[in-house]
Parts: C-alpha cells; structure tokens; sequence
C-alpha cells in the first residue's frame, strides 16, 4: 500500500487487532486541572470501563450546562474501546454527527476512519474517538453552519472529556484541529505551529495533526500537503506504539 492509499476510499487492508494495553503514568503536566481521576482507574479492567463510560454517559445524558443544549438533537458522547491504545479528540459534533449520536460519521469522520483502518490497520472499535464538546457548536446557534466551540462552551463540558481519558487511559492522545490541541495542551499557539511535535497531557503523549475536515478543504488546493503532513503524524503514532508502518 503507498503511504496516502489511506486518504482515498480503497480496498481495506487485513486488520490487525491490537495487543493489550498498558497503562500509562498519570505523572506529567494536567493543564486544566482535571489528572484527580487517572490514578483512580489505573488498575480496573475493560469492562469496569466500559461501565464507567455509560455511567458517564448517562449522567450527561439531559445536561444543560451550557448554551449547546438549546439546539441539540441528540448528545454525542464518544466510542471506541475502554481500553483503546489510540484516543482521537476531535471539537465537537457536526450536523450527521448530531443526528446520529456518533462522533466522525459524517465525510471528515469517513476520512478519519480510512486513516485509522487503511493508513494504521487496526479496526476503528479499537481506538476511542470523542470530541471537547458533545453538543453541536452552530453559528449564532441558528443550527445551520458548525463553528468551532466557544470558551464557555469548552469550559462547561471538558469535565467529561477529561474523565473519559482518566477512563481510558490511553497510550497516544492524537488531537484533530486547534480547538482540541488548545485545549488539551493549555496554549494558545495554533495547530500549524503544532503539529508533528510529540508533546504530553497528564503523561500521556499527544500527537497534534489537522483535522480531518480541514484536511478534506484543503485537498483542493494544496497537492496533498495536508495529507502528507497528516500521514506523518500518524506515522510517529504508529512509531510510538509499535506498531507496523505500511509500507515500510
Ligand atoms: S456541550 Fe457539554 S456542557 Fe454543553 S450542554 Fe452539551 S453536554 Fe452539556
């Protein structure tokens, strides 16, 4: 497989499933004060996990703790294995997303699940994917045209995001685009300057790349820059976890 097959929508490589998860130190920088829970779950099991998170999932369930619920058809908490190696964080919900509940299933999610199962073989059950906010982020919330999440908005719901990382543990956080970058790694520096630079949240090492939507935008104009840069982010996650790089 040449080393972008996994931007267009071709035949799928033989997945690979995972070997099991280690756990990471909860030692390191927690930029938004949220690292109380990692220690706590450090030892449970997958399926103690798997109850955390629709636990968690519940409790937010009919949340109005911001201006989002206002608009909302229907909150979208996140999926993925507990026990995931690979946690994608995207910003927040977009029109199919919110009709449907699921995170990236509209075109930039098609995208996103090509580079997880084309580009690094493994089935998309087996990373965790969720966005900073869990309701859709629209313009003057006239429910037409996303934006990207507001400071109050981020504020009010990353509680949540923060304890599904604490859940899940993961051994690479891979943020998609600036608002989740911003977030998890508490700087205001863009993800231009940002991506493809190993840095860390709560110990855990992040991997910044664009997001899939602006990599889709930008496919028109640029001769495959984005994607390029893109595939080698993913590939220094691939590095990081030992995993095969196709190609290689
Ligand atoms: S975006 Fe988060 S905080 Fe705001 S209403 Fe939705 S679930 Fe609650």
């Amino acid at each position: 497989m040449s080393q972008l097959d996994f931007f267009s929508g071709g035949e799928r490589p033989t997945v690979r499933k995972p070997e099991g998860h280690a756990h990471v130190s909860s030692a390191g920088r927690a930029p938004v004060g949220a690292s109380e829970f990692a220690s706590e779950f450090a030892s449970v099991d997958a399926e103690t996990r798997r109850a955390l998170l629709s636990e968690l999932e519940q409790s937010i369930s009919e949340c109005t703790l911001c201006k989002l619920h206002s608009t909302r058809n229907t909150i979208v908490f996140g999926e993925g294995h507990p026990d995931a190696d690979v946690m994608f964080i995207g910003e927040g919900p977009g029109r199919v997303e919110d009709q449907t509940g699921r995170p990236f299933v509209g075109p930039a999610g098609e995208l996103l699940t090509r580079i997880i199962e084309n580009g690094m073989g493994v089935p998309r059950t087996q990373v965790y994917i969720a966005n900073v906010v869990k309701c859709r982020p629209t313009i003057d919330l006239k429910f037409e045209r996303d934006r990207p999440p507001e400071a109050d908005e981020v504020r009010a719901c990353s509680p949540v995001l923060l304890r599904q990382i604490a859940l899940i543990q993961p051994k690479v956080i891979v943020t998609l685009g600036n608002p989740a970058t911003k977030f998890l790694l508490n700087t205001t520096r863009g993800i231009t300057g940002l991506r493809g630079q190993w840095s860390a949240y709560d110990g855990i090492p992040v991997m910044p790349t664009y997001h899939p939507s602006y990599v889709l935008r930008q496919s028109r104009t640029d001769s495959g820059r984005a994607k390029k840069e893109v595939w080698s982010d993913i590939k220094q996650v691939l590095e990081k976890l030992g995993w095969p790089i196709p190609g290689k």
